[in-house]
């Protein structure tokens, strides 16, 4: 089976979400019936996704941002039916480009800046990027790959 990483996060924010920002990967990881290890993963990573277990481990060394970031990141393999995965420290390039891990990545920036708020801020407020990026709780860069995404920057 394939899945369309960005409808596959709409969905979930429908059944899942409560529409409070920012949008708490953990809760939903919960519902999904996914346990979340803070550390526990090999230090090299990020973090990782056990299907056997069911199981995301998280590498609490790494900020807050970016922790939110991997958890969204590993729902995306566990629903996206990937199997286990690890998540390097290493910046996928199109030298390394992987498409599960673009499709987990696409899936955890959909899940975390739900497009309805995007929209919703940059129509109707005068909301900067960095208290955009506050508001979402991701970092300046995963905003604006979404953004640039969405066609909202160049
Ligand atoms: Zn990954």
């Amino acid at each position: 089976m394939s899945f369309n990483p960005q409808e596959m996060a709409k969905d979930i924010l429908l059944r899942y979400w409560d529409g409070s920002l920012p949008v708490n990967p953990v809760t939903i990881a919960k519902k999904l019936d996914l346990n979340v290890i803070y550390g526990g993963a090999d230090l090299e990573l990020s973090g990782s996704f056990d299907a056997d277990s069911h199981t995301i481990f998280i590498n609490e060394d790494d900020s807050l941002n970016k922790q939110r970031f991997t958890i969204a990141h590993e729902i995306g393999h566990a629903v996206l039916g990937h199997g286990s995965s690890p998540r390097t420290k290493i910046r996928y390039n199109q030298a390394n480009f992987q498409l599960k891990e673009y499709e987990a990545n696409l899936f955890a920036a959909e899940l975390l800046m739900p497009i309805e708020a995007i929209n919703y801020m940059i129509k109707q407020t005068e909301i900067g990027l960095k208290e955009m990026a506050e508001v979402f709780s991701v970092s300046s860069q995963a905003l604006e790959i979404r953004l640039k995404r969405l066609g909202y920057l160049l």
